[in-house]
């Protein structure tokens, strides 16, 4: 602390006073992040701890634990043991947190069994306090790419583009989500292959007809490649998300388009 402040006086004598303000701002999040980063381990290690009891404690829990072995289903705290662990890193507000995740093991059959908590949904990348700042950030009219772009200099971290948009989606669902356009009718998905300077090239492109039977591009993608991470990012990109569901997507059968749709659209009535 008398480093920090050290450092800081030093600057306001040179008369670097932005500088100075900047190393406060830098503390301060550096601060946060560590104690988002303290408090979430302490609630999953005492999660684990309340239904297993403290390690080598030989206390065996009682009662029915949140975690479900895959074969024998919802298992009581007694029926678990812990084996080891993994890390887990998500992006918060101020910057990458470290997290260990217990792995558990289900006693009757030895299968390894899930460990979830509803501050920790799985496979999701960024943190839940992100989530409101990716919907304030849509909200103000931000594309999800200027989206990512503040993100991305907040967090001091690179940032997926889908990680963004799944995120939106996650917060989206409530009932005060922006209005859509018409319902549609069916998107059309297909790719025009094309040589730029020699190198091919892809045009990934979707057009739509609404119930209105309006028919228009949605538009093109120019892409390097044809894989499924090319379209999932096309679609993001087109933001398809406004167009409102029941309607058929039509395509050729490319497996490509197939799992970038069933990602990005995924309760959408698909016809091949
Ligand atoms: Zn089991």
């Amino acid at each position: 602390m008398d480093r920090l402040a050290e450092a800081i006086e030093q600057r306001c004598e040179r008369g670097e006073t932005g500088s100075a303000v900047r190393l406060v701002e830098r503390g301060a999040v550096e601060l946060a992040r560590c104690w988002k980063e303290a408090i979430l381990q302490r609630v999953i290690d005492r999660a684990v701890g309340r239904h297993l009891g403290a390690r080598r404690s030989g206390y065996q829990g009682i009662g029915r634990s949140p975690w479900r072995c895959p074969r024998c289903g919802p298992r009581l705290g007694r029926e678990l043991r812990r084996n080891g662990g993994y890390r887990r890193q998500p992006l918060v507000a101020e910057g990458r947190i470290t997290l260990r995740i217990p792995q558990l093991v289900c006693r009757g059959c030895d299968k390894s069994v899930p460990f979830s908590h509803p501050l920790l949904p799985r496979r999701k990348r960024l943190w839940l306090d992100l989530d409101q700042q990716v919907a304030l950030l849509y909200l103000e009219g931000c594309s999800y790419r200027a989206g990512r772009r503040l993100i991305e200099r907040k967090c001091q971290s690179t940032v997926c583009l889908m990680s963004l948009w799944r995120s939106f989606q996650a917060t989206g669902k409530a009932r005060h989500a922006p209005p859509g356009r018409p319902p549609g009718r069916y998107l059309a998905l297909d790719e025009v292959h094309h040589r730029v300077r020699g190198q091919p090239r892809w045009f990934l492109s979707v057009r739509a007809q609404d119930a209105g039977g309006g028919k228009h591009w949605v538009g093109s993608v120019l892409s390097s490649d044809r894989s499924q991470d090319a379209w999932e990012t096309a679609l993001v990109e087109l933001g398809i998300s406004r167009y409102n569901p029941p309607f058929a997507v039509i395509s050729d059968g490319d497996q490509a388009i197939e799992s970038a749709v069933a990602v990005t659209l995924p309760i959408r009535r698909r016809e091949w």
